[in-house]
């Protein structure tokens, strides 16, 4: 009898990858995905563990979850990623209406923990395994325009404010022979665009650059990207390999954190703003329409004044195409929690809100030059907002909405840019 699936993914495209791998797995035992919580035999909620917005947002899923299970006493509820890592039995404690939880390093573990409470009514707990070696499995995306493959697993950088190193564990490299398979089977199912995932790719244990260039030559792949790179390790060799493969995306994601030396040094970052700066010289050189986003941190512990002014000049200095913006939220775990000269709330908005005017206004007015430009879109489908209004991405990762016509997720087509604005482009196509 076919039993039904709902998945709910929390967090970053990490997350999204290993909740299609689960899905996968799932489905050789007779999971099928639903979109209805009333139909589900088994829901499982892949958790992020970044901040603690985040994760009182799942604990009220969570919470929500108990009327299901009580009309359905054989429904099987499961917690899995960086908040089950994290908290473990603390949840089962919490919310004893779920079966099972499930650690960062313990998702091939699934099925057999599956088997078992679709027999038996108990409380499985498994985190374990955090840093041990990659269990490869045979997983090829399926019916998808767009791909994410992860190719390594973890982080041993331990930036002061960061959680994942204490949720994914040690940094573990897949090997190269089975990511390019999965690649291949990939664009063999109709994906033309991939994205290769990594907290810090750079730090791929079997030479990236190669990688990327493998996997930038296969066949009827048309986009390749890749997220996250670190800027301590981002090598001269990769700058070479995005500027020469044209499969390559002229976009890179590169957190940078802050703009002052001072806090850098406090958050563990590896690099100072000058070799940051240096970097960005030579990735604008070598891809002169290179567009680069990056992370920032608004009120981050000890943050002066002072820092404040480096951190808004850099940001004027560098110009990024977009940067996504964040209050510094204390995880319990990190170093940086511990630091005495913590930050007032009011104080971190106010900081935050003058970051993002300055941001919007220099993301705006880089949209504004593309005003009557014709570019190249990958159409990811209909918006969110109104189903006659498709939208799709620039291979500089720029969103455009643009009227619908005959278009179809994954088609590459010509649009007219008739309307920037400060996140995305409205755009017409071109026939
Ligand atoms: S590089 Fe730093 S911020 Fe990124 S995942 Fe690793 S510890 Fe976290």
């Amino acid at each position: 009898m076919l039993k039904k699936l709902k998945i709910i993914t929390y967090g970053c495209q990490m997350n999204v990858a290993d909740s299609q791998r689960m899905a996968a797995r799932l489905e050789t035992i007779g999971y099928a995905p639903t979109d209805e919580f009333a139909d589900a035999d088994l829901i499982l909620i892949n958790t992020c563990s970044v901040r603690d917005s985040a994760e009182e947002k799942i604990l009220g899923k969570i919470g929500e979850l108990k009327q299901y299970k009580r009309r359905k006493p054989s429904l099987i509820i499961g917690v899995t990623g960086c908040m089950a890592q994290k908290e473990g039995d603390a949840l089962i404690e919490r919310a004893p209406h779920v079966d099972f939880v499930l650690g960062t390093g313990r998702q091939t573990e699934l099925i057999k923990i599956v088997r078992l409470l679709e027999s038996f009514h108990r409380h499985i707990v498994d985190v374990e395994g955090m840093s041990d070696p990659i269990v490869e499995e045979l997983y090829t995306p399926r019916g998808t325009h767009s791909a994410f493959i992860p190719i390594m697993y973890g982080c041993n950088n331990f930036c002061t404010y960061c959680i994942v190193p204490h949720v994914r564990g040690r940094e573990r490299s897949r090997q190269p022979q089975d990511i390019i398979r999965e690649a291949r089977a990939a664009v063999d199912n109709g994906t033309v665009e991939i994205t290769l995932l990594g907290q810090n790719v750079n730090s791929y244990a079997h030479g990236f650059p190669q990688l990327l260039t493998e996997i930038s030559r296969l066949d009827g792949l048309k986009r390749l990207r890749f997220m996250t790179s670190h800027p301590k390790d981002l090598s001269d060799e990769l700058i070479e390999v995005m500027a020469s493969e044209p499969t390559i995306c002229e976009h890179l994601h590169l957190p940078v954190q802050h703009g002052s030396d001072r806090l850098l040094q406090r958050m563990n970052r590896g690099y100072t703003v000058e070799r940051y700066r240096r970097l960005v010289e030579k990735l604008r050189a070598a891809i002169p329409n290179i567009a680069l986003t990056t992370d920032l941190i608004a009120g981050f512990p000890g943050e002066t004044d002072d820092d404040v002014d480096r951190l808004l000049e850099f940001v004027r200095e560098i110009r990024f195409d977009a940067a996504f913006t964040f209050i510094y939220s204390k995880r319990s775990g990190t170093p940086a929690a511990t630091f005495d000269d913590q930050i007032d709330d009011r104080i971190k908005h106010e900081r935050l809100e003058r970051l993002m005017a300055v941001q919007n206004k220099i993301s705006r007015e880089i949209n504004d030059r593309l005003a009557g430009s014709t570019v190249e879109i990958l159409v990811e489908g209909a918006s969110k907002s109104d189903e006659k209004i498709f939208s799709g991405r620039t291979r500089t990762n720029k969103p455009v909405l643009f009227r619908h016509g005959d278009e179809r997720a994954g088609d590459l087509i010509r649009v007219r840019i008739t309307q920037p604005q400060t996140w995305l482009l409205k755009a017409e196509r071109v026939e």
